[in-house]
Parts: structure tokens; sequence; C-alpha cells
């Protein structure tokens, strides 16, 4: 089971110093621990309750004598505390790592990945699963060592006892139960494995529901679903209620088992105390010792289901930390600053699941054309442009820029040379300032600005309270649809980016923005080589070069006046857009 962590000791390695000082304290605190209060009992007692001359100590005997208690304990206090200590910071350390190595992984994934699970899931795992595993981690390096160290010690003493005192049989006695109490720790560990998987995959379930209703917030009041998705998340929580109460059960039975076991030894060691005639104090440091005994023993027993529940969280975060990453940089790339823009698709095919959503694809975009992808929902329009940033890897064919692959180039260098205004456009939770930004780095503010004027963006931020310093909110929350929109526009502008892939947006914005963002897109399409997912027919009548997409093939292409005449599906779409029939 140990060995299933392994790989993850590295998390330990780098934080080597703190570690060691848990282990070291630990050490001390189960020495002190384990032989401590035997010791105490056997040799400190018996001077204070000294049955054959009552007053032989001084009373400077009697205080430093006594004193070993305090002293112990004290000892004991420290150690613990220290060891506690360390382990937690060793802890919150590993965590930390976890955290980061797998929201760096997240960075790196396909978008495929990312689409096909459900994001709340990958939350619960980026959250709950890592602390699991940081606990686990923490716990493994800490009780592995001292509970030992403490079974150790006490053994020692109860051995030491065994040759030096009367009585031998009745500590063999005794030290036959401790085998035993193991037989309880391996059945139940093999039990809490499988709930504890259980348990992460509920809570992960709950997140999702969370976080697909937070996510569908509108939805849920327009359709009057409170009480169907209340019930449904409760449906959820208890699921998970159960699967966590099947742990706790067998997790619990685990102590009262062990105890119960032990009180058998203790009642058998009377016996043999009884027969043997062992002297109280002898008899007493034995409980005592063989107390201690059981102690590190149930907390390997903890430690175990422990293990247990941490490798089916560690299997969950596999599932992210191991799914390979498809899209990466070539081994040599082709150097590649400044593209020119030509775009050619030939022969791509593409497929998200079975059925191909690109069929055999060959289309070829001379730089500087403003190229309208038409078609009806789902014929492949948004795959086909996803295809040139490489966000999806086309499955047979080549997608080439001035006549280069796509996969030969560096994925930096491809995507520098792209802008992208997507249909609802993402704004982080920042001000705008910082926002328009990220639309190139280094930007100074000047450029900034002037990317805002050009976008029609300027004038609304300058009348927001804080202008450019205004904070947007969680998704750009306090900001219209329209200036949404323009703020991605002035990102693209910033870009200045020769291939712009823009997603227009179906939902109609208020006319004021929908005029000022048509002329915003006007500018920002000049000289560029444009994709547009068109669903305007205002914007398609533009396009120098249509592209009619259906069942992932392309059907037509050519300007609108010859398609209207020569293309039925087409002349459909647009008579349905425009009303005329
Ligand atoms: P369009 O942009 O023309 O509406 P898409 O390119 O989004 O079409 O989709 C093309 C086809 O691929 C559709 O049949 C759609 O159901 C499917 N599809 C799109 N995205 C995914 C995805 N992430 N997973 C599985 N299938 C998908």
């Amino acid at each position: 089971m140990l060995r299933r962590f392994r790989p993850y000791f590295r998390y330990l390695k780098s934080n080597r110093g703190t570690l060691f000082a848990a282990v070291f304290y630990g050490l001390l605190f189960g020495a002190t621990n384990g032989l401590g209060l035997p010791v105490l009992i056997q040799y400190v007692f018996p001077l204070i309750f000294n049955t054959t001359d009552p007053h032989a100590l001084s009373r400077n005997e009697v205080i430093l004598t006594t004193a070993a208690v305090p002293m112990l304990f004290l000892l004991r206090a420290v150690t613990s505390f220290l060891n506690s200590y360390y382990v937690q910071l060793t802890g919150v350390r590993i965590l930390e790592a976890v955290r980061l190595d797998y929201f760096r992984k997240l960075q790196l994934l396909p978008l495929s990945f990312l689409q096909r699970e459900s994001s709340g899931d990958l939350l619960s795992r980026g959250i709950a699963d890592s602390a699991q595993l940081q606990s686990t981690l923490t716990l493994i390096a800490n009780d592995g060592v001292k509970q030992p160290m403490a079974l150790i010690g006490a053994i020692g003493f109860l051995a030491w006892q065994a040759f030096t005192t009367d009585g031998a049989a009745t500590v063999l006695v005794c030290l036959a139960i401790v085998p035993l109490t193991v037989l309880p720790v391996h059945y139940v560990g093999k039990k809490v494995v499988h709930r504890a998987r259980q348990v992460q995959d509920q809570l992960g379930d709950v997140s999702a529901q969370l976080s697909e209703n937070l996510a569908a917030a509108r939805e849920v009041r327009a359709f009057g679903l409170e009480q169907r998705e209340t019930e449904r998340f409760g449906q959820a929580t208890n699921r998970l209620i159960t699967a966590q109460m099947k742990v706790v059960k067998y997790a619990q039975a685990l102590t009262p088992s062990i105890e119960l076991l032990s009180s058998v030894g203790i009642a058998a060691t009377l016996i043999f105390a009884y027969y043997a005639e062992v002297k109280l104090e002898t008899f007493l440091a034995i409980i005592t010792a063989l107390y201690l005994c059981y102690e590190p023993i149930k907390k390997l027993g903890y430690l175990n289901s422990e293990l247990n529940r941490g490798a089916a969280s560690l299997e969950r975060l596999e599932y992210v930390l191991d799914e390979p990453v498809t899209i990466t940089d070539p081994a040599n790339p082709v150097p590649v600053t400044k593209l020119r823009g030509d775009i050619a698709f030939q022969g791509v095919t593409f497929s998200y699941g079975d059925s191909p959503a690109l069929k055999n694809i060959t289309a070829s975009i001379p730089a500087g054309t403003v190229c309208a992808l038409v078609g009806p929902s789902g014929a492949g329009k948004s795959t086909f442009a996803n295809l040139v940033p490489r966000f999806f890897e086309a499955g047979a064919g080549a997608v080439t820029i001035d006549g280069t692959d796509v996969r030969a180039m560096r994925l930096a260098d491809l995507r520098r040379n792209i802008a992208l205004v997507s249909q609802e456009p993402v704004l982080f939770n920042d001000t705008i300032y910082n926002n328009l930004a990220l639309g190139k780095t280094g930007a100074t503010r000047d450029e900034i600005i002037a990317a805002a004027r050009s976008a029609h963006a300027h004038e609304f931020i300058e009348k927001l309270p804080q202008g450019y310093d205004t904070i947007v909110g969680e998704r750009g929350a306090l900001l219209s649809g329209g200036q949404k929109q323009r703020i991605a526009i002035a990102r693209a502008f910033l870009r200045h980016a020769p291939i712009l892939i823009l997603d227009e947006a179906t939902s109609a914005l208020d006319s004021d923005s929908e005029a000022a963002v048509q002329d915003a897109l006007r500018q920002l399409v000049q000289g560029k080589t444009v994709l547009i997912i068109a669903h305007r027919f205002s914007t398609i009548r533009d396009a120098s070069m249509i592209l009619v997409f259906d069942r992932g093939e392309i059907v037509a292409q050519g300007d609108h006046a010859a398609l209207y005449a020569g293309n039925a599906l087409y002349k459909s779409l647009y008579d349905r857009q425009t009303g005329t029939t």
C-alpha cells in the first residue's frame, strides 16, 4: 500500500528540513510516551509509597523525585507540540505543492478534456482530494515513524521487565494478545478503501451540482426549477452522507474492537498475576506499558485506513495528473515570428467522440480575407475555427498557416498570432485596465487606451465611477453584454495579430452597444485574416468569402450573391434570418 504513494514522497523531499524536525520531535515524543510512564510507575512511585519505611526520603529527595513527573510531562508536551507543529507545516506545504501541480496541469490539458469533465468535479478533486492526500502523507510521515517508535519503546520496557522482574510469564501472555489486535485493523482497512473512494466521488458530485446550479442561476429562476434543483442537491448530499457514514462505521468500530481485545488481555494478565504473586507496581507498570502498546497499534490502524482514503483520493487526482497532454510543442519547432495569415485546411477530419464533427475538409483562406462561416447549428463551424489555434488536434489531414503545419510551430508562437473574440467574453475579476492588458504582455497605458478607443470602449469606461480602475466583478458581471464585447474587441486590437477569430454574439445587444460593436468590428477586421462564426446576415453580406457548413462538411463556397442564387441551404438560412419567408 505504501508503495502506491512512493512517487509522491517527492513532495516530502522538498520539505526535508521541516519533515526532519517533525520526525525528530516525534521520536522524542514516542520515547517519552512509551517508556516514560511505565518507568515512572515502576521506579518513582515505589519511592514515595514505600510500605517498609514510609519516611526514608529527605524533603529535598521527595521534591526531586516527584519533580520527575512534571519533567516527564514537560518533555512530552514540548515534543508533542513541536512534532505537531512541524507536521502541520510540512502538511500545508505539501498541499500547496499538490494543488499547484494540479492547477498547472489543468492549464496544459486540451480543451476537449475540460469540456468532457464536469468543472465542479474537477474543483472537488483540486480542493477536497488534495486535502485528503495532504492529511495522508503527513500522517504517514509522522505516525509512520513515531508510532512504531512508541511501540518499540513500550515493548522494550515489557521485555526488560520480563527478564529482570518476577512474573515473566504474565508479560509473555500479555504480549501474545498484542498481535491479535492487528486482525480487525486489516479487515477494516480493506473495507475502508472502497468506501472512501465512494465518499470522494460523491463529494465531487455534490460540488458538480453546486457549480452547475450557480452557473445556471438564471435558467433555474426562469423555468422555476428551484424546488427540483434543491431536491436534486438534497439527494446528492444524502448519498454523500450515506457513503461517509459507511466509512465512519468501519473506522469507528476499530477502536472499540481493539479495546475489547485488550480488556481480555488485562483479565488474562490479572489471573496470571494472582497466581504468580506479581507485585502491584510491576503489574501497574506492565498494564501501562501494555496500554501504551495498544495506543500506537490503534494509531497505526488508523494510519492504515487513512492510507486507504488517501489512495482513493490519489486515484482521483491521478485521473487528471496522468491525463496525457496531447497538444504540446513540437520537438523541433519551425521558427515563427509574425505570420502573414494564409490559412489552409488539407483533408482535415476531426471527431469529439465516435462520429466525425468535420469530414475531410479542404479549404483555403488567403491572408487578408474576411471569411464568414455559415451553417445550421452543430454543422462544425466552431470546431473548424478552433482547429486554427490548435485548441483541438486534427485527427487526419493538416491545418497550415503560411504553408506551415500548425503542429510544427511552438504553441506560444502560433497563438501570439491569433486574436480571439468569443461570443460571451470572459473577464477576470480584476480592473478593466488589467483585463485589457491581457491582450498583450508589456502593453503601455497609451496603447491600452488607444485600443479601448478603437473598440468604442473608452467612452463608457471613462464614465464608470473608477474609470479604468473599476473592478468588473466575477466574469465581468458588472458590465453589460455589449460592454464586455467591446472590452474583448479592445483586447483583440491590442494584440495586433494577423489572424482574428470572431464568434459573433447570437443574443441581441442593446442598440447603442450594437452599433458601437459593429463599428468597432469593422475597424478591427481591417487587413486581417478573419474567421467569423457568423449569425447575422448583415455581417455575412460584408464578408469577402463565405464557407457554408452542413453536417461536418463544407457544402458551398463563394460570395453572398453567388451563394444566394446557387445554394439552397444558404438561401433558406438567409431567408429564415431576414424573415423573407
Ligand atoms: P457549430 O459551431 O456549427 O454549431 P460545432 O463545431 O460546435 O458546430 O459542433 C459540431 C459537432 O460536434 C456537433 O454535432 C456537436 O454536437 C459536436 N460537438 C461540439 N463540441 C463538442 C464537444 N465538446 N464534445 C462532443 N461533441 C461536440
